[in-house]
C-alpha cells in the first residue's frame, strides 16, 4: 500500500492546500494530512481548531485522513509507514526551503521521497498568512478558503460579542 503524508501548519487550510490534497490523493492509496502541533511561528488557530477546519474541508475524500503530529516530519512519516512526503511549490521562493527539507528528510530516513506538486496558477499567490491579513483588515476571502474557514476567520479576527477581541491582529497590509 502506497501511503503519503502532506505536512503543514494549516493555519488555516486554504483552497491552495486543498488543491494539492485533491490532486495528491488519487496518486496514493492513502494520504495523511499531518497538522503540525507547534511550528516555530505564531498561530491564529489552536491545534484542535486547525484539525477541525481541515477535517471538514476534506470530509468527502475517502482516502484522506487528518492527524496531528509533533517532532520531526520524517520520523512521523516513518511511524506511519508513509513512503512519500507531499509538498506544494508556489514559486522559486518555496523552492530553496523545499529542496533543503527534501534532502534532509531523506538523510534522516533513507528511502523517504518528497513529491512536490506545483501550485495551480489561481492559487500560486495564496498563503494562510495573506488570507489572515486580508480578513484582519476587513476584506473578504471568498473563493480563497472554504466557506467554513471564512466563517472561522471572521469569528477569530472580528468577534462581535464582548469588548475584547479574542485575538488581535499583528498583520499590516
Ligand atoms: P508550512 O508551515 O509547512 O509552510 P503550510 O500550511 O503553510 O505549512 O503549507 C503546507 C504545504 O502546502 C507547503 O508545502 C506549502 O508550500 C504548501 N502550500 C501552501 N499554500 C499553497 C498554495 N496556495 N498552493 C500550493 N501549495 C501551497
Amino acid at each position: 500500500m502506497k501511503s503519503a503524508i502532506y505536512p503543514g501548519s494549516f493555519d488555516p487550510v486554504t483552497n491552495g492546500h486543498l488543491d494539492i490534497i485533491t490532486r495528491a490523493a488519487p496518486l496514493f492509496d492513502q494520504l495523511v494530512v499531518g497538522v503540525f502541533h507547534s511550528p516555530p511561528k505564531s498561530l491564529l488557530f489552536s491545534l484542535d481548531e486547525r484539525l477541525a477546519l481541515m477535517r471538514r474541508a476534506v470530509a468527502t475524500l475517502p482516502n484522506v485522513r487528518v492527524e496531528s503530529y509533533t517532532g520531526l516530519t520524517a520520523t512521523y512519516a516513518q511511524e506511519l509507514g508513509a513512503q512519500v512526503i507531499v509538498r506544494g511549490l508556489r514559486a522559486m521562493s518555496d523552492f530553496d526551503m523545499e529542496f533543503q527539507l527534501a534532502l534532509m528528510n531523506k538523510k534522516l530516513v533513507s528511502g523517504l521521497e518528497t513529491v512536490c506538486l506545483v501550485a495551480s496558477t489561481e492559487y500560486s499567490y495564496l498563503s494562510s498568512s495573506i488570507v489572515k491579513e486580508i480578513v484582519a483588515l476587513g476584506g473578504t476571502v471568498t473563493g480563497l478558503v472554504p466557506p467554513h474557514v471564512e466563517v472561522a476567520l471572521n469569528q477569530a479576527l472580528h468577534p462581535t460579542d464582548g469588548p475584547a477581541p479574542k485575538r488581535t491582529s499583528k498583520w499590516t497590509m
